[in-house]
């Protein structure tokens, strides 16, 4: 099978975690004889830089003949006053769109070593195991028309619009439920379906498609109820499907439960799974080039990719042990530090997962 994993370390801390997760994925490729063979490129900001555009045609084309891509992140306060169809976050939604990328699994798994790091009580999260699967490439995110403009009388006025047809609902519906079925065999549905056309076509949508999935338990929830149950009692969950808006929010809110943002990976997958892995996490400018940041997202994305695009699961158990062993070892980057844990940096971390490994 062919490996051919393209590297887009992004801005920020993105090079710097980058480095940890090619250190990882480098030494899994030995270990495991996989047979990866990496190539680099720019992504956001660094390729507006390079190319003076946040994705580059090249790099699309790249990305096209890549079997799987691994990101970094993008963006940073160096390109907020450049033009905003070049914003380095254009490029990562263009990326995103352009290889159909419309299924985003987001998982928020809580480490035991951290229950500690956790906002709620550890009885509330302990165990906690939810996978959020967010709809990627529709939605109000890409909607058209939206418009910003001076109304004849002087006001300002904007609007969005949120547009879902059936065939983008039955795909990511079915993700939902496909991942339900090797998990805990429940699904919930988050819409608005008492307010909103789109949420009501959704609903029905994901209805028709749970008669193919007699075995997963399906439920719908409207999403005020679904964040706020999220907090109350996450635990209820097991697999939960949203679109593009609802799922970026309730899969940060999320992330809060496991401990840190700074631990949570995700993968974007097309209707084969060739996907795009990265930390759930931004670029993180406020820690940039400090050598702080936690590489465990970007390590742990990693080992979904080996999971999910190349069915490597042996190679994806053993990254997920490592992480496990490091924070056995009480080490800790500050974003999950406790007392009695032993502070490390980035590259510290990395090394740790790699010895691990
Ligand atoms: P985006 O819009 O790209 O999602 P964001 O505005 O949500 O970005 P992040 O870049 O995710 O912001 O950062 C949010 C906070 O979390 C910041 O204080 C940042 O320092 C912290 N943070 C993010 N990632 C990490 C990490 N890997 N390690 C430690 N702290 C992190
Ligand atoms: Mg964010």
């Amino acid at each position: 099978m062919s490996m051919k994993i393209l590297v887009l370390p992004g801005d920020g801390i993105g090079p710097e975690i980058m480095a940890e997760a090619v250190k990882v994925l480098e030494l899994a490729n030995d270990k495991f004889d996989l047979g990866a063979e990496l190539s680099y490129d720019d992504l956001g900001g660094a390729a507006y830089d390079r190319y003076g555009s946040p994705l580059a045609d090249e790099t699309l084309e790249r990305a096209r003949q890549a079997d799987a891509i691994l990101l970094g992140a993008v963006g940073g306060p160096k390109w907020d006053a450049i033009d905003p169809a070049l914003r380095p976050e254009r490029g990562l939604l263009k990326i995103r769109s352009q290889l159909e990328l419309f299924g985003n699994l987001r998982p928020a798994i809580l480490y035991p070593q951290l229950a500690e790091a956790s906002t709620l009580k550890p009885e509330v999260v302990s165990g906690l195991d939810i996978l959020i699967v967010r709809e990627l490439t529709g939605g109000i995110y890409f909607g058209q028309p939206r418009e910003r403009k001076v109304l004849e009388s002087g006001e300002r006025f904007a609007f969005d619009t949120l547009p879902y047809s059936e065939s983008e609902v039955r795909r990511i519906a079915k993700v939902g439920f496909d991942s339900a079925r090797v998990r805990g065999k429940k699904l919930c549905s988050v819409d608005k379906a008492n307010v909103l056309a789109s949420s009501q076509l959704w609903r029905e949508v994901v209805e028709e498609v749970g008669k193919d999935y007699p075995d997963v338990e399906l439920s719908h929830m409207y999403v005020d109820n679904a964040a706020m149950q999220l907090v109350r009692a996450p635990k209820q969950f097991d697999v939960v499907v949203t679109d593009n808006l609802f799922g970026d929010i309730l899969s940060d809110q999320a992330s809060m439960l496991t401990g840190s943002i700074g631990m949570l990976p995700s993968a974007s997958l097309d209707a084969n799974n060739k996907g795009m892995y990265e930390p759930c996490h931004g670029s993180a400018p406020d820690i940039a080039g400090k050598g702080i940041a936690n590489p465990l997202a970007t390590i742990l994305s990693v080992s979904m990719m080996l999971r999910y695009s190349f069915n490597q699961v042996e190679a994806a158990d053993a990254i997920e042990q490592a992480v496990s062993l490091v924070l056995d070892q009480k080490l800790r980057t500050g974003d999950i530090m406790s007392e009695g844990c032993q502070l490390v940096g980035t590259a510290q971390m990395g090394d740790a997962v790699a010895a691990a490994l």
